[in-house]
């Protein structure tokens, strides 16, 4: 299975990814985090990135393709993959069309109005990268590995706001992109998050 799960910052594209590799087995490449590692390990990608990600924009498409389509070719993404947060606008969704065909398209739909409060109050382990919600969750080390639980430096309002602005200019527009293609499936994300991944499992079954 090739799946894109669509989605704004905060939508819960993480959360739902962790849940359908562990039903699916099928390996999870989120861009956000190759940047994070990259960042961590002061290469010079990484060092690039830094400047677009501390801004809330998108690094630009040259780096980013260049990425995922190096990603893809590797062994383990032979008999699917998932992409979380890649593309993120018109050009990479072109690009990845040149790269491999995709199944399906996961929308996970949200109010925008309420990501403000998902994304400030957002906290991850810094070595698993499980999400977790100040609201539900207020622990220092990651129930699933016991790694430190962090605040995302990009999860600051100001950032935010950014990121959300660039989400409605750049992003939005591939509901329509993928929707014309016949491959959009999307799913109500302001449910629970078990409730958003019955849903999940529901469209995916469909298509397996
Ligand atoms: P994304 O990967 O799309 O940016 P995350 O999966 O990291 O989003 O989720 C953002 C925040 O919202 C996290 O704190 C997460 O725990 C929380 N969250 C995710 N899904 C839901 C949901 N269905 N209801 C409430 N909170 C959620
Ligand atoms: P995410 O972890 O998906 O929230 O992404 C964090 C940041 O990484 C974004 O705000 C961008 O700066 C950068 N990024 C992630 N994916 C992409 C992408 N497909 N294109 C450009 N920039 C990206």
């Amino acid at each position: 299975m090739k799946l894109v799960l669509l989605g704004a910052p905060g939508a819960g594209k993480g959360t739902q990814a962790v849940k359908i590799a562990e039903k699916y087995g099928i390996v999870h490449i989120s861009t956000g985090d190759i940047f994070r590692k990259n960042l961590k390990e002061g290469t010079p990608v990484g060092l690039k990135a830094k400047a677009y990600i501390d801004k809330g924009q998108l690094v630009p498409d040259e780096v980013t393709c260049e990425i995922v389509a190096e990603r893809l070719k590797e062994a383990d993404c032979q008999k699917g993959f998932m992409l979380d947060g890649f593309p993120r606008n018109v050009y990479q969704a072109q690009a990845l069309e040149k790269m491999t065909d995709i199944d399906v398209v996961l929308n996970i739909a949200v109010d925008l109005n309420k990501l403000m409060a998902r994304l400030t109050g957002r906290r991850v382990c810094a070595a698993c990268g499980e999400s977790y919600h100040v609201s539900t969750f207020t622990q220092s080390k990651c129930l699933k590995c016991g790694g430190d639980v962090i605040q995302r430096a990009d999860d600051t309002e100001e950032t935010v706001g950014k990121r959300l602005q660039v989400y409605t200019e750049q992003t939005q527009p591939l509901i329509d992109f993928y929707q014309k293609k016949g491959k959009l499936q999307s799913v109500d994300g302001m449910a629970a998050i078990d409730d958003v991944f019955a849903d999940v499992v529901k469209v995916l079954d469909a298509v397996r």
